[in-house]
C-alpha cells in the first residue's frame, strides 16, 4: 500500500501508514512519488546528477542532520546536510540501482566520533 501523506510504500497487510498513522492509503500508481533513499550531501549531489542525466524526475528534500547540529560553529558547511529523494514508483527499480552506485553505507557518517574530525 501507499501513503499519500508521506509518499511511503509499505506492506499490503498494514491498514495504516506505519510512519504517520494515517488511513489515507491506497494502491500505489506508476507516477506516485515513493521514497528512495537518504544520504549525505556529497552522495546526494552525485545521485541528483545521475537522476538528471537519466531524465528521471525526483523530489529532493534537504535538511540539516545530526552532524550539523553537533558541529554548530565549527564551519561544517554543507557536509552535515542530508538529502532525501523521492522518485516515481515506475522508476523505482532503476533509481535504486543508481542509488546503490553512489550511496555508500553510512555507518561511519552516523558515528559522532567521526563527525568531530570535520
Ligand atoms: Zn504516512
Amino acid at each position: 500500500m501507499y501513503c499519500t501523506n508521506c509518499y511511503l510504500l509499505f506492506d499490503e497487510q498494514v491498514r495504516r501508514c506505519p510512519r504517520c498513522n494515517s488511513k489515507h492509503i491506497r494502491e500505489v500508481e506508476p507516477n506516485d512519488p515513493v521514497y528512495l533513499t537518504e544520504c549525505n550531501y556529497f552522495n546526494g549531489e552525485t545521485l541528483r546528477t545521475n537522476l538528471e542525466e537519466q531524465g528521471i524526475p525526483y523530489i529532493l528534500r534537504q535538511r540539516m542532520g545530526a552532524a550539523f547540529s553537533m558541529g554548530l560553529g565549527l564551519g561544517l558547511g554543507p557536509a552535515g546536510e542530508r538529502y532525501q529523494f523521492w522518485v516515481p514508483y515506475c522508476e523505482l527499480e532503476r533509481c535504486k540501482e543508481l542509488a546503490d552506485l553512489v550511496v555508500v553505507p553510512e555507518d561511519e557518517w552516523d558515528d559522532p566520533q567521526d563527525e568531530t574530525e570535520f
